[in-house]
């Protein structure tokens, strides 16, 4: 980790919401680390870095309490923004979850297209535009995470033309089909292209992300790069990951040992297991089926397996959500009336957050595992798992729509929705021979320990340090979007134009033979418009010599400096030499140069 030198600045890490969750309890301010991937992930990464971490602290906080939680998360490197209740309802509640992870989701008819979540949704990217501008400077590495900061990495830029901007996206980009059902889809592109890598779970999510800024922005990709307002975008993909040891410390641990036997003891039979948030994208309803179906097509199965059935409690006072949970309570209900006997009951629901330890020890303990999303921009549950089952006992069943079904490939890949192959594998999980099961999972855990959550931070840093690094050696300064458009206005209406161009290295590519960098059709073309406008009057400056630039130039209508200035046309004459002349004017434009340069 250590080893990415990001010599001056620091990285600024942000994402909606911060790795803890505020609460009130008894007039005192409580702090407690909340769940998600993003924060289970990242929360081990970032203490090695000289770095803040800003993002909202996940609850609306009064403003006479917000100088308190400024300085008490301080101590951590946490930087807080405050989102009001109506922020919270339009931009977090509404246009992220009710229109964005919907629709990105392949749930279109979900997605609720409301325009007054959409200025919340703006007006929240630049509160929090503003308030990283507090802390960035041109040296700082600024990582943006995920979906409610899409517009980000572009108010950035313009406020920061220089600064580094990494975005990833932890959910699925869909295809441009999907996407293009967005009203605000071009804003939304345009808003990405502020950064300079932008990173996706899977190779499918690059696709169809460059895919849609090529029909919607119109814009060509070449070798996973865009140039995007004279400045190169890098696409690519980076699949997240966890932190392999610590789980498998976990897993190893005396206290989580303990509870793993009682767990065998207590639960007596194999052990199925499936640990989610509650969210339509997990497929839960197609999962019950499924093993409602296995319990009636494998009667062996009766009272010989347990399914622990974990769903973490998530947006459920949204409408979709409440109705999802009442189907899945039914579904279970339903199972479990049909099959349990007074002391055996099929599935063992519970609907809360798990603490470490008893996680850890479900995983371990498990016979199989059930990670059977829709879809999912990654999932970290089956990582996990592989990560925790020290004992090498555990099958994996794994939807082929979770991006982890790209590397996991070891694992037995199913279509969610084919219910009846899904109950075959259940049957086929639970009998596979030991040793293959072993097989598998060491193929599964020597994936996950060598990607883990290190080597995904270490190569999306090193992509942006890379740049980074580039952008110092070449010391230049972008053109920010508003210069551009003041550039473009005063071109647009100006009567008289003088225009100056070099001509190595801008008007033409530097070539490793001087004489191949001729100018070729299009450069030609352009400059034929550009003194076709009787408003521009074009020099040519260049060091070369005066034969070269005659040949290649000398047919057109416009003025030629050559030989670093020895020798000069004018448009329609003849060649002058100004070697000998009086040099004494040089001091005085110096002067003047210097004045404009350093404005
Ligand atoms: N998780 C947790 N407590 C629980 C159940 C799950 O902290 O009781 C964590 C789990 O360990 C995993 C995360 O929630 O790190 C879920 O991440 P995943 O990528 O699988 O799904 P997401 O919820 O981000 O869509």
């Amino acid at each position: 980790m250590k080893d990415i030198a990001y010599s001056n600045g620091r990285i600024i890490n942000v994402s909606n919401r911060l790795p803890i969750k505020i609460g009130f309890t008894e007039g005192k301010i409580t702090y407690q680390n909340s769940e998600g991937g993003l924060a289970t992930g990242l929360s081990c990464v970032l203490t090695e870095y000289d770095n803040i971490w800003i993002g909202w602290p996940g609850a609306d906080v009064q403003s006479d309490l917000q100088p308190t939680v400024i300085k008490e998360l301080a101590s951590q490197k946490l930087h807080p923004i405050f989102l009001d209740q109506k922020e919270i309802n339009n931009f977090y509640d509404g246009f992220s979850n009710e229109t964005i992870w919907p629709l990105f989701h392949y749930f279109p008819t979900y997605s609720n297209y409301n325009p007054e979540y959409w200025e919340s949704y703006v007006s929240v990217n630049k509160k929090f535009a503003d308030e990283i501008l507090k802390f960035a400077s041109a040296g700082d590495i600024i990582w943006i995470h995920d979906y409610h900061l899409m517009l980000l990495p572009q108010l950035l830029r313009t406020a920061i033309p220089n600064i580094t901007i990494g975005y990833f996206q932890h959910i699925p980009f869909p295809s441009y089909e999907i996407f293009r059902a967005l009203p605000w889809k071009k804003q939304i592109l345009s808003g990405l292209m502020g950064a300079d890598v932008i990173g996706f779970q899977t190779e499918d999510d690059t696709k169809h992300f460059t895919n849609s800024a090529n029909r919607i922005l119109k814009l060509n990709v070449q070798d996973n790069e865009f140039l995007f307002e004279g400045r190169k975008v890098c696409v690519e993909a980076f699949p997240i990951s966890i932190d392999y040891k610590k789980y498998n410390d976990l897993s190893a641990h005396e206290a989580t040992k303990k509870i793993a036997q009682k767990l065998e003891k207590l639960i007596g039979t194999k052990i199925i297991i499936s640990i989610d948030r509650l969210d339509y994208s997990k497929g839960i309803i197609q999962r019950l089926q499924a093993f409602d179906l296995f319990l009636r097509q494998y009667p062996e199965w009766r009272q010989k397996v347990t399914f622990i059935h974990l769903v973490v409690p998530s947006r459920d006072n949204a409408r979709n959500y409440r109705a999802l949970k009442r189907e899945m309570d039914r579904l279970i209900s339903d199972i479990n009336g049909k099959y349990a006997t007074i002391s055996w009951q099929p599935i063992r629901h519970f609907y809360r957050s798990f603490p470490p330890n008893l996680l850890s020890a479900l995983y371990k303990t498990a016979d199989l595992a059930l990670v059977t999303p829709l879809i999912d921009g990654m999932n970290l549950v089956c990582k996990e798992y592989v990560a925790s089952n020290v004992h090498k006992h555990g099958a994996l069943i794994l939807s082929e729509s979770a991006g982890a079904a790209r590397e996991l490939k070891e694992a037995i890949l199913i279509n969610p929705n084919d219910v009846e192959i899904f109950a075959d594998s259940i049957h086929e999980g639970l009998t596979m021979p030991q040793e293959e099961r072993s097989n598998r999972m060491l193929k599964m855990q020597q994936k996950v320990q060598q990607n883990d959550i290190f080597s995904w931070a270490q190569k999306m840093l090193k992509s942006l340090n890379t740049i980074k690094n580039k952008r110092a050696q070449n010391n230049c300064t972008l053109i920010s979007p508003a210069i551009y458009h003041t550039l473009d206005i005063r071109y647009t209406y100006s009567k008289k134009r003088l225009l100056f161009l070099d001509y190595d290295g801008t008007l033409v590519p530097f070539n490793k033979r001087p004489e191949d960098a001729y100018p070729d059709a299009q450069i030609l073309q352009i400059l034929e418009q550009l003194t076709s406008d009787t408003r521009n009057n074009l020099v040519i400056i260049s060091g070369r010599d005066k034969g070269t630039l005659d040949h290649w130039l000398g047919h057109l209508s416009l003025n030629i400096v050559a030989e670093h200035g020895a020798s000069y046309k004018e448009k329609g004459n003849i060649w002058h030499s100004v070697a000998g002349l009086e040099m004494e004017w040089k001091h005085t434009v110096n002067d003047i140069l210097k004045i404009y340069t350093s404005l």
